[in-house]
């Protein structure tokens, strides 16, 4: 398939506007073809007015005919074959496992959802019928359930070109909602965007879906996405990247006449604690395991391990240092991203003992890893230090005592995960610590590592500010849907005239919550 730099705006594709983009191998440096038409404000009109119109039709599609346009969707970024896979490695910098892998979990996610929209319970259809005999007043007929929330602008992630990008997770779960999509391209990855894109659009047309279900925007700087947030159509956002580009799309959205809701997650250090029994019996293969889970995927996991807290214990630092120089870094994604990296380890360094440098490939954005080691009195002096590096380094502090773990805790910022790794009988000593995580991240791990996150029903990714704008939501995992949806209750509606989720005789054969009991 020929990539063509164009905008895909329902149907159709433009490339009315005069700058171009280009993306650049990362491994190379080199530049990449095709030029990419950066879109014009007028584009992005005619994309939320496509969609805009669309939604008036999409919201009101069953959730089969939903669930085949995701599997359509899935289907047809299968029928990419190796096209993708060269497109994804030739703009990351990530290998084919990594590629091959990535495509798996994007289309099994897509399916995921298609299997929760033909179950149907999904809704949360409630109903309390009314008792017109009822003193001192009779009770209406009450019914509630999810419905979408309108036009729904993502921003790809830079790390998950695949899976968290043009049909990742925010649009699988706003399509998912009844929520038609406009997509704000990542340009670190401008030719898969289209690639996947296309592949969305083809499957549009397939499934009947309304011209403008799906657009797709490629911008060079900021005009166009923070125009996206800030257009009055657009009802909800999802993002994936830095701090500092979540908390600008964030205040920007609340600073519109109509506020709207941006659900930005922006990673976080995924703190480790180590408890003193499991040291002892097994502080060797956890530290090797946690060598390898800070390197993996170079580091560029939202979930890394970047923090990993214990009690004094010179076995487990001599066998880091001894194996830290073996490590092997990789290439980073952007040199942006690289050079965001290498000044982080450069301060850091300052103001902390180095544990190990490990090996770096040849790459233009090639980079090593970087262990530190610190005390918790230095951490407090120096409290950035406990900041988000993104990329294969992580900071070993030690303390004292249990009271300095237990303080450290406390003063933890919100983070995606914490891990805790003990013995029976270390949980049991440390269950205080269990409870402070618990207030601070999205996802508790005992005796594992965070990254590896599974996409299925109990997937939590997501925590207390500053690892996202909204505590209360996930960005993996079919619970995401409910970012995209509001709750309506219909009151004394004629049956004909309700969504079939809550006609009384339950056509779709959904779980209800009915008169305060669930039932089928
Ligand atoms: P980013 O700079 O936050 O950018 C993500 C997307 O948002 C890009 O499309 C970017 O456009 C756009 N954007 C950023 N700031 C914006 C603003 N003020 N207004 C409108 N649009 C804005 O993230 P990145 O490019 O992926 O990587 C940079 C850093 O982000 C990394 O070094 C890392 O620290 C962090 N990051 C974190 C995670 C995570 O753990 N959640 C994942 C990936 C990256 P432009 O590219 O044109 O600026």
């Amino acid at each position: 398939m020929q990539l063509t730099g164009r905008n895909i705006i329902g149907y159709e594709s433009f490339s009315e506007g005069t700058v171009a983009i280009q993306g650049v191998n990362p491994a190379t440096g080199e530049a990449l073809s095709p030029l990419f038409f950066k879109a014009t404000l007028d584009e992005l009109e005619l994309a939320t007015e496509k969609a805009e119109k669309a939604f008036q039709v999409y919201r009101k599609k069953s959730g089969f005919e939903k669930a085949n346009f995701l599997e359509k969707i899935a289907e047809e970024i299968e029928n990419l074959g190796d096209t993708l896979l060269e497109r994804y490695m030739l703009e990351s910098g990530l290998p084919n496992a990594r590629a091959m892998g990535e495509r798996g979990r994007t289309v099994g996610q897509l399916r995921l959802y298609a299997h929760l929209l033909r179950e149907g319970s999904w809704v949360d259809a409630r109903i309390d019928a009314a008792m017109p005999d009822r003193q001192p007043a009779p009770r209406p007929d009450l019914r509630s359930m999810e419905r979408p929330l309108g036009v729904v602008g993502v921003f790809g992630a830079s790390n998950f070109p695949l899976a968290f990008s043009v049909a990742g997770g925010d649009t699988t779960s706003a399509f998912a909602a009844g929520c038609c999509v406009i997509v704000k391209a990542h340009p670190a990855h401008l030719g898969t965007s289209e690639l996947v894109g296309l592949a969305v659009q083809k499957a549009a047309q397939a499934t009947g879906m309304p011209d403008g279900v799906f657009s797709l925007l490629f911008d060079d700087g900021h005009e166009i996405g923070m125009a996206l947030v800030k257009h009055p159509v657009i009802k909800a956002v999802g993002f994936t990247g830095s701090l500092k580009g979540g908390k600008a799309l964030f205040d920007a959205a609340v600073r519109r006449p109509e506020p709207i809701p941006v659900y930005a997650e922006m990673g976080s250090v995924n703190p480790v604690f180590v408890l003193p029994k499991i040291l002892a019996e097994k502080g060797r293969s956890i530290a090797n395991s946690y060598l390898a889970s800070v390197t993996l995927g170079v580091g560029q996991f939202c979930t890394n391990p970047g923090m990993l807290f214990l009690e004094n214990n010179q076995d487990f630092i001599d066998e880091i240092e001894k194996n830290a120089p073996h490590t092997q870094g990789g290439i980073m994604l952007t040199p942006g991203i690289k050079d965001a990296y290498v000044r982080g380890t450069e301060h850091s360094k300052q103001f902390t003992q180095v544990m190990g440098v490990g090996k770096a490939p040849e790459g233009f954005t090639a980079v090593e890893p970087v262990f530190l080691r610190t005390d918790i009195a230095s951490l407090n002096a120096k409290p950035e230090l406990a900041e988000e590096i993104f990329g294969p380094t992580s900071l070993i502090v030690e303390a004292n005592t249990k009271e300095e773990i237990l303080i450290a805790a406390s003063n933890l910022d919100g983070h995606l995960t914490a891990t805790v790794h003990g013995t029976p009988e270390d949980l049991i000593e440390y269950s205080d610590l269990l409870d402070i995580l618990e207030q601070k991240v999205g996802r508790l791990i005992i005796n594992g590592f965070p990254t590896g996150v599974e996409v299925n029903h109990a997937m939590i990714h997501g925590g207390p500010f500053p690892a996202t704008t909204d505590s209360r939501s996930t960005s993996v995992g079919t619970k995401a849907i409910t970012r995209f949806t509001r709750p309506v209750s219909f009151q004394d509606f004629p049956d004909e005239l309700l969504p079939d989720e809550l006609k009384s005789d339950n056509p779709l054969n959904i779980w209800r919550l009915v008169e305060g009991e669930w039932k089928k």
